[in-house]
């Protein structure tokens, strides 16, 4: 029967933030300094980790994706993919990636049947990529997206679109799926970037994306997209992969939403928008039975807002502003 929330929506993916920790500071999810990050003994362990998804993958959990900060700057994240691995209900393992730790792992990552990844890069300008991500790294995550090609895994570029940063590369990163088979993804930005009261002052939605590559490209095929995907998809004809716009900050797509999230110190949102509704850490650290774990999310899944607007407006008090290292993405 699975896990189903009070709204009638099948809940079978949960998205792990392993650590808050990254290597690159871009600008719309992280201040450049001044970053608190997380006491170590905070985090959750990878024993506390692997015994939660276990507890949830019984209860309807087929699908994860392991985010950050940055995944691969946490030490051993190797052995804990392994570990997942392993869990027989377990269908999907998926990681998104910043790209610029992982030469040389993409074939290790096949074997423990890692089929997709998602590579952040917003640019391919190598000067817009280092006044957006505050490092010089671009050619570390085109080696990386290369490397992902040509390990056959499933690949998706994730860009944040942004006023006066990355407009010009919105169609070369559609172009890049001519000969690529690969899905680029444009994101609305959101303001969960580590600072309070910065807003887009000029907000590239999901419209303004789709008409300004149409504007480039006037025979888009409108994809049927799969259940639960928070993109829209299109196809350009005789390309070879496709492209997709997330919604992430108008929110059309919160009617399938299908997802929990759990962050680096073990909160569980049940909302990307939501202040976090119980702390699976704090309860393991305080001698809970797998019997109270469960109990734990099926109280929180029977108590879903119906929406990203509704969870932002429950916490009315503390506005978004927490950076998006801290929750996954
Ligand atoms: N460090 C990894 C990376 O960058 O792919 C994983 C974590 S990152 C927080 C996950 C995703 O969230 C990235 O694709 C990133 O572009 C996106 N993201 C971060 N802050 C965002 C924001 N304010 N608005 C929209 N997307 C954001
Ligand atoms: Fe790091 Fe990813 Fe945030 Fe960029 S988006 S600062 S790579 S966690």
């Amino acid at each position: 029967m699975g896990l189903i929330d009070n709204h009638g929506r099948q809940i079978n993916y949960m998205r792990i933030a392993v650590t808050d920790r990254c290597n690159l500071r871009c600008f719309y999810c992280m201040p450049e300094e001044g970053i608190k990050y997380v006491d170590k003994s905070n985090l959750m362990t990878y024993e506390e980790l692997l015994r939660i998804t276990k507890v949830f993958c019984a209860e309807g959990i087929e699908k994860i994706r392991i985010t950050g900060g940055e995944p691969f700057l946490r030490k051993d994240l190797m052995q804990f993919l392994q570990s997942i691995s392993e869990i027989p209900q377990l269908k999907k393992i998926h990681i998104t990636t910043n790209g610029t730790l992982l030469e040389g792992k993409v074939n290790r990552l096949k074997e423990l049947g890692i089929n997709s990844i998602n590579l952040s890069i917003d640019s391919l300008d190598k000067d817009r990529f280092k006044m957006i991500t505050r490092r010089d790294d671009l050619d570390k995550v085109i080696h990386c997206m290369d490397e992902i090609l040509d390990e056959g895994l499933e690949l998706k570029l994730n860009m944040v679109v942004m006023d006066g940063k990355n407009i010009e590369d919105i169609i070369p990163m559609v172009e890049l799926a001519r000969d690529k088979k690969l899905s680029v993804r444009f994101i609305e930005e959101m303001p969960f970037n580590g600072t309070l009261g910065q807003g887009n002052k000029s907000f590239w939605s999901h419209k303004k994306i789709l008409s300004h590559i149409e504007s480039k490209f006037p025979a888009l095929e409108k994809l049927v997209d799969p259940p639960f995907s928070t993109s829209s998809n299109y196809k350009i004809n005789g390309f070879a992969g496709d492209f997709g716009i997330i919604a992430a900050y108008s929110r059309t797509f919160c009617g399938t939403c299908n997802r929990i999230r759990l962050t680096p110190t073990g909160v569980i949102k049940t909302c990307l928008y939501d202040n976090g509704i119980f702390n699976v850490r704090d309860i393991i650290r305080a001698g809970a039975t797998d019997e109270e774990l469960k109990t734990a999310l099926l109280s929180a899944l029977g108590n879903r807002s119906k929406d990203g607007f509704e969870a932002e407006k429950k916490r009315a008090s503390s506005p978004v502003s927490e950076s998006m290292a801290t929750i996954g993405g």
